[in-house]
């Protein structure tokens, strides 16, 4: 979405370049994709390094406009963060994302641990916790199968709320990914003082490793202090054998990237896991 003075937003795919939409439209397009069934949970397989098995995958929106066709989660996510729509778009893609778990297990598939994003709206929501409780409980899915992914600047702000939601988050058998590692106010404080079990390490060290020795050395440094802390570490944006091999050689936990797999729908993953496909 690109931001043309306050309130109004755009939003240009290949198929239409010159189209805009102005902000209005755009919520109220929004607005009726949540009630039609307009909004897609893709998911990209997450892969274990030493056993080269998917492990688990995060669940990414995607919108399936019926004129204007696909639409990616950076053209709407910050409309829906801005107007609140985030908050509804969130159930629907937990509500999936537990249904789709459901599916999983009904045709006796090994358990895969799914990460769904919260933005900053849905973080500061008071009854987070319990709204999430409340649709794990209706659809009876255990909580141990989700994993949360924030952002740093998402706990950078009132640190005795953060912790209290993470703690609640937890409660819920759930764990908590630190996203985009790398690229916010990176305090290693904030690994100290909450429970974060995950680190997901930017596609931004991970682009250029096997070329830049800065961006080697920092993923090799995050890494070992992640597990010295007790701490998984993912690497996003793998793409290519020669990040994988440094990466592994690295002792990173996790890969997720094209690499493996783009985002898929769910039928395509659902498929990966029936066929146990590794790396
Ligand atoms: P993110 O959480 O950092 O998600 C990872 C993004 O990196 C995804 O973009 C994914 O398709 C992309 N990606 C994964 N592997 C590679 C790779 O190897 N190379 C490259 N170039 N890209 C890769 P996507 O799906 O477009 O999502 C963009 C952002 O939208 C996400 O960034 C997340 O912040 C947000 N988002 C997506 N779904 C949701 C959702 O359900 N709720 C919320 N609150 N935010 C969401
Ligand atoms: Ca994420
Ligand atoms: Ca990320
Ligand atoms: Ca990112």
């Amino acid at each position: 979405v690109k931001e043309h003075g306050r309130n109004n937003y755009r939003f240009y795919t290949p198929e239409m370049t010159h189209m805009a939409i102005d902000r209005l439209d755009m919520e109220g397009n929004l607005r009726r994709a949540l009630e039609r069934d307009e909004l897609l949970v893709y998911y990209q397989p997450l892969v274990d390094f030493t056993t080269g098995r998917i492990v688990g995958a995060e669940a990414l929106v995607r919108w399936q406009h019926p004129r204007i066709g696909m639409i990616q989660p950076s053209e709407f996510i910050p409309l829906a963060e801005d107007t609140g729509l985030i908050i509804p778009l969130g159930q629907l893609v937990l509500r999936q994302t537990c249904a789709d778990i459901k599916a999983w297990q009904a045709l006796g598939l090994p358990p895969v641990k799914i990460s769904l994003n919260l933005s900053a709206r849905q973080f500061r929501q008071d009854d987070l916790s319990a709204t999430i409780r409340e649709v794990l409980d209706e659809m009876a899915v255990d909580g141990h199968l989700l994993a949360f992914e924030l952002t740093e600047s998402m706990v950078m702000h009132d640190v005795e709320n953060t912790l209290d939601t993470l703690r609640e988050l937890k409660t819920l058998g759930a764990t908590i990914s630190l996203d985009d590692f790398g690229t916010g106010y990176s305090s290693l404080s904030y690994l100290k003082r909450f429970p974060i079990d995950t680190l997901k390490i930017d596609r931004s060290f991970v682009r250029d490793i096997h070329h830049d020795n800065d961006d080697s050395a920092i993923a090799h440094a995050v890494i070992a202090m992640a597990h010295k802390l007790g701490i998984k570490v993912i690497a996003e944006g793998v793409e290519c054998a020669a990040q994988l091999d440094l990466l592994r050689e690295f002792g990173c936990d996790e890969l997720q990237g094209y690499f493996f797999s783009r985002p898929v729908p769910v039928e395509e993953f659902t498929l990966m896991l029936k066929q146990g496909r590794s790396l």
